[in-house]
């Protein structure tokens, strides 16, 4: 049997990564892992599922017995990943899943290099605008921090191993999933995605026009 694998999925919100990986998860026995959170809950978001909603407090306390296996501020508010479910799954053999922002990816590659981070791109920063203010579940001050936020997070995205676009929900899926096969069976299947072609780094950079 292969090697349990710790997969790191980053997009900017507003992406469709939960789309993406609610359709994944439908075929594939992964563990996803559920992070606390210091920012309130968006209407429809259930406690324990989307989130373990926390106050500064609690968190703080976490941070300090190194219950996080990574954390980071981001847009006002606290995000880390338990590291116990994490760890255990691994052990067990299971394949993990983290949806996270990009300093806590790189704080996960740094500890555990074998991780493979996979950025999830927008077609573009405008088209994330609009889906955000589609969604209408934040201010516009806050949607204004948000694609700001967006555009800082996706000048990472040349420094993850894998980066595919989401232009449309079926492409998007076959197209993760293929990394995530590729990457657990050391194939070569994905290596168009890999950031270090050429035209992953032109699509980037194509997204960051404008922004
Ligand atoms: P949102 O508030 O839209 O749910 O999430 C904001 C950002 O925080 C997203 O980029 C999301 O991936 C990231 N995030 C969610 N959970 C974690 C976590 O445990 N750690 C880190 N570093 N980022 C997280």
């Amino acid at each position: 049997m292969n090697k349990a694998r710790l997969f790191v999925v980053s997009a900017p919100s507003g992406c469709g990564k939960g789309t993406i990986l609610g359709e994944v998860f439908k075929n594939s026995d992964v563990f996803y892992s559920v992070s606390c959170t210091t920012r309130d809950p968006r209407e429809g978001e259930v406690d324990g599922v989307h989130y373990h909603f926390i106050d500064d407090a609690q968190f703080e306390k976490t941070a300090a017995e190194n219950g996080f296996l990574e954390y980071a501020g981001f847009v006002k508010h606290y995000y880390g990943t338990p590291a116990e479910p994490v760890i255990r799954n691994l052990s067990e053999g299971r394949d993990v899943v983290l949806e996270i922002e990009t300093n806590g990816a790189f704080q996960v590659k740094k500890a555990m290099p074998e991780a493979v981070l996979i950025f999830i791109l927008p077609p573009s920063v405008d088209e994330l605008k609009r889906r955000l203010n589609k969604r209408g579940t934040e201010s516009e001050a806050v949607i204004a921090e948000r694609v700001k936020a967006a555009a800082d997070e996706i000048a990472k995205a040349y420094d993850y191993d894998y980066a595919i676009m989401n232009d449309g929900l079926e492409d998007a899926v076959r197209d993760f999933e293929t990394v995530m096969r590729a990457a657990k069976n050391d194939l070569s299947d994905a290596d168009m995605f890999r950031t270090s072609n050429k035209t992953i780094k032109n699509m980037i950079n194509e997204v960051l026009k404008n922004a």
